[in-house]
């Protein structure tokens, strides 16, 4: 038997030579060697959820949890609103007040701020609206027309992005100004959504000087026994909050902690990825389970923009049934994963002419291939990769979305593998249902 446990985790995928997903390799293996696999989750991916509701796999539920862990209690709170009423910091009133309270009671609190986020999008000052792409339904990123060769940090972002630039949607390549109206209110102002792990830092300094912090991010944990040695310090109660990003959601069990904070749970619904709603869903109801551990009865505080969202409601209500059967109908509407594949074709090289024969050459063949063979496919491109010009190299893109038989997977073997038509100043990514586009 193969167990792949935790089966949503993204980190499944490996992105990088070669490219594969743990649980195709899975299936093969098993098929050969006649061995069961079994996928575990409480928020399965929507693909295995799919497939297990389609009777392609079989589904076991497990209906208790696990040593009577009780469910916390859930706010949301609604930091338009905090606006409105003059609070700029980035705490609601009423997890700044249950901060100090637990500090006054010896209770640990873990904020929880997803970074990952950060470039992507733009929303309406007023009424909270993100721009999305009106074919994909996905939030539009956010360009500036200088283009960008370093990596943007949460604590720059605002600063490069501030300038005039365009949206761009990863996945059709439509690309847009950032508009004038929002077309949702007619407000005329838009804000970059975003911001660091340090700036929490120093807000929570600010505004509760008594309250000590330790912080577990990518920063913090580059030497190798820093992620203990952090978790250590706080176990030891070292600190009063433990700052952190996805990192702070897993597993670990502090018997003290009674409240959590999700500081920006919009930023995870907006990071212009097909399955935002999916993986925010799965962040929140495991950051949601951190407080459910303690003896005394936990509270979780989720700080959004957008408190009637519907994947934040559902995650607040650990209701994963609900939230898969409203997902699973805009999949199907915009037609993304489970209903299709995506390839993502990057084509790379120092030469930019070079580039763009060969990415229109790979477009073409693959029209014609798809209608010798009668398969339906949509292609989009070549367009710009996000970062366009990255260590001297020029990147364009080709996004098809198909259904990868195995006819299909030929194909695209086919364009890999066929080095006649350009240079060694040239090269070819092919990668299957990426990651992050
Ligand atoms: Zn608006
Ligand atoms: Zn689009």
């Amino acid at each position: 038997m193969i167990v792949i446990d935790e089966e949503q985790e993204h980190t499944y995928k490996s992105d990088t030579n070669p490219k594969y997903l743990a649980h195709d390799i899975a299936r093969y293996r098993c098929r050969d060697e006649k061995a069961l696999m079994l996928l575990a989750s409480a928020t399965p991916s929507l693909t295995s959820y799919y497939k297990a509701v389609s009777g392609i796999y079989t589904l076991v539920k497990m209906t208790k949890r696990y040593g009577n862990a009780t469910l916390p209690e859930v706010i949301i709170t609604d930091m338009h609103k905090e606006k409105g009423v003059g609070n700029t910091s980035v705490f609601s009133t009423r997890l700044a007040s249950m901060l100090a309270k637990g500090k006054e009671e010896d209770k640990q609190a873990i904020l929880f701020l997803n970074r990952r986020g950060y470039h992507s999008s733009i929303s309406c000052t007023e009424c909270g609206k993100v721009v999305e792409c009106p074919n994909c339904s996905v939030a539009m990123t956010y360009h500036s027309y200088k283009r960008i060769e370093e990596d943007i940090t949460a604590d720059n972002a605002y600063e490069i992005m501030s300038g005039s630039g365009v949206l761009r949607c990863h996945y059709c390549g439509y690309q847009t100004r950032v508009p004038r109206l929002c077309n949702s209110c007619n407000n005329e102002h838009f804000e970059y959504v975003g911001f660091g792990t340090q700036k929490l830092e120093r807000d929570i300094a600010e505004l509760l000087p008594g309250v000590s912090t330790i912080r577990m991010d990518a920063d913090t944990t580059t030497q190798k026994s820093s992620y203990e040695r952090i978790l250590g310090a706080f176990l030891n109660k070292e600190a009063d909050v433990l700052i952190g990003t996805q990192m702070v959601t897993k597993g670990h069990n502090f018997p003290s902690v009674t409240l959590v904070g999700v500081m920006l749970a919009d930023m995870m619904l907006y990071t212009g990825d097909y399955r935002a709603s999916e993986r925010t869903f799965s962040m929140l109801t495991q950051v949601i389970g951190r407080a459910g551990r303690a003896r005394d009865k936990g509270i979780a505080v989720i700080q959004t923009n957008s408190p009637s969202d519907r994947t934040i409601q559902y995650a607040s209500t650990q209701d994963y049934e609900e939230f898969y059967k409203n997902e699973i109908q805009i999949r199907k509407s915009y037609l993304f994963p489970p209903f299709c594949d995506i390839v993502l074709i990057t084509v790379s090289s120092t030469d930019e002419r070079e580039m763009n024969r060969v990415s229109d050459g790979i477009l073409n063949t693959i029209r014609n291939k798809f209608t010798e063979l009668n398969a339906p496919c949509m292609a989009y491109g070549p367009f710009e990769a996000p970062v366009y010009r990255y260590q001297g190299r020029y990147r364009k893109r080709i996004i098809v979305k198909c259904k990868l038989t195995s006819a299909v997977r030929t194909i695209f073997a086919e364009i890999y593998g066929d080095k006649s038509k350009y240079t060694q100043r040239t090269g070819i990514s092919i990668d299957f249902n990426p990651n992050n586009l």
